[in-house]
């Protein structure tokens, strides 16, 4: 998990100062040099460091914190607040063209995760946004890299324009344009070549398909896991193409976290979005504020709300509370039940946004097991209709067939059938419970 040492770190730091009635200047000081430790074992950049540590200094011994009922609580906030600023204070936004097509230019060093990226990225534009991406395969140079987004495209059923590898990327951006407004597409994703290293020709051909093209955004994508590598890798795109946001990928592998925070700072560039996964839905918008929350283990539970609704259907989950009430749940709504969990993704990555979770022991190790939920549809989908609506028909005999149909032992079979019948009667105890509350729930 990302910042996972920085988490700890900062968390025992502030438990030692959190209750404290009375903090004097020494208490502040200990404080930050135990924050400096913790920031710079993370890879965060050491000018970086030295500048955070100064404003918070600064303000944590000011009037407002020493004397105030919470000085303690004061202190802490003021990390927070320094944190998100840190990684860029308000939340940024994608651009919008005056006239569409909108041109987002997809920039960044070979194996950095651009061209996966890409594909996410026109994922969630259409899923979150309804927008009309058009994909365009403009790196010609590294083998397979057109290939890789064509299939990019079919798993998520979206177009991709594509030359071949014999026409200039700036002529492929360029007619890529053209269709885009004849076919009305609002939006337009340039894959554009990546090299090993930052080099003159590279920068060169950027230039010209920015010159051309003249792009609403330009996207940097780095990959967290290299570090200070990335950051410099941000500075110097900037310094030469003029970017206007960093996405950050492979945060899902970074344990450490010091690009996540440093990139801001060092290349004047936001970081828009960043990597959680190798699927595709595995994009998150960067929001600076609920970041630090994550850093500081105070979770982030409005993100884990967001993803509930992208992907939880609104008249869908209507219709199971209905069913949850009227325990006329079946093993079809059963199934439905799998597919919208798996769409969210690994529940470990879930739990751990809830406030404090990476102090729950044994959490790191949690995880559905994929085969498992395997196994489970292929019993289900094993069984008839009948028995899918009504499992009490199920007697020995069936039971015997369904095993076999779905390869599975019977007393698999059985053991799913009891976990059934004993979520139905814990929903008739819930349902129970909650009639004639009013709905819905306060957040924290
Ligand atoms: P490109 O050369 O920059 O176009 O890189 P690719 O898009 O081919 O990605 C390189 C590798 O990184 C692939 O194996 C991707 O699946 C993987 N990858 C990309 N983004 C992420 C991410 O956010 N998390 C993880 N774990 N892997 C990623």
């Amino acid at each position: 998990m990302a910042f996972e040492g920085l988490t700890d770190r900062l968390q025992s730091t502030m438990q030692k100062i959190r209750g404290k009635g009375k903090v004097n200047e020494a208490d502040v000081k200990e404080m930050m040099r135990e924050v400096r430790i913790a920031l710079l074992e993370a890879d965060v950049n050491f000018k970086v460091v030295k500048d955070f540590i100064k404003r918070v200094s600064e303000r944590a011994v000011g009037q407002e914190v020493l004397k105030s009922l919470t000085p303690g609580q004061q202190v802490i906030k003021v990390v927070k607040e320094e944190l998100t600023e840190l990684m860029g204070g308000d939340q940024s936004k994608i651009a919008v063209a005056g006239r569409p097509p909108t041109v987002i230019m997809m920039v960044g060093l070979q194996g950095a995760g651009k061209t996966t990226t890409t594909g996410k990225l026109a994922n969630l534009l259409r899923k979150k946004h309804n927008r009309k991406p058009l994909l365009v395969a403009a790196d010609i140079y590294r083998p397979a890299a057109i290939k890789q987004l064509e299939t990019l495209g079919k798993q998520i059923n979206m177009p991709v324009f594509s030359l071949g590898d014999q026409v200039s990327p700036v002529e492929i951006a360029r007619q890529a344009i053209e269709k885009a407004k004849e076919e009305h597409h609002d939006y337009v994703l340039i894959d554009t070549a990546g090299r090993l290293h930052v080099d003159e020709t590279l920068m060169g051909e950027l230039k010209d398909i920015k010159e051309l093209t003249k792009p609403d955004e330009i996207f940097l994508v780095v990959d967290a896991m290299t570090g200070q590598d990335a950051v410099n890798v941000a500075a110097s795109f900037n310094e030469q193409l003029g970017l206007t946001g960093v996405v950050l990928t492979k945060l899902d592998g970074d344990t450490r976290g010091g690009a996540a925070l440093s990139i801001r700072a060092v290349s004047q560039t936001p970081i828009k979005f960043v990597g959680m996964g190798e699927k595709l839905d595995a994009l998150e918008a960067f929001h600076p504020d609920r970041m630090a929350s994550r850093i500081l283990g105070m979770g982030d539970v409005l993100t884990l709300i967001e993803k509930a609704q992208t992907n939880v259907d609104e008249e869908k989950a209507k219709e199971l509370e209905q069913k949850i009430r009227t325990s006329s749940f079946t093993f079809d709504d059963f199934l439905e039940q799998l597919d919208q969990m798996r769409n969210m993704g690994p529940l470990d990555d879930l739990l751990k946004m809830l406030p404090g979770a990476n102090k729950m022991k044994g959490i790191d190790k949690l995880s559905i097991d994929e085969k498992q939920i395997g196994h489970v549809e292929a019993i289900i989908r094993s069984m008839t209709k009948a028995e899918k609506e009504h499992p009490e028909i199920i007697n020995a005999g069936r039971r015997k067939r369904i095993a076999k149909g779905s390869g599975r032992p019977i007393q698999e079979v059985n053991r799913l059938l009891k976990q059934f019948e004993d979520m139905k009667k814990m929903m008739k105890q819930v349902t129970g419970m909650t009639k004639g509350k009013k709905k819905g729930f306060k957040l924290p």
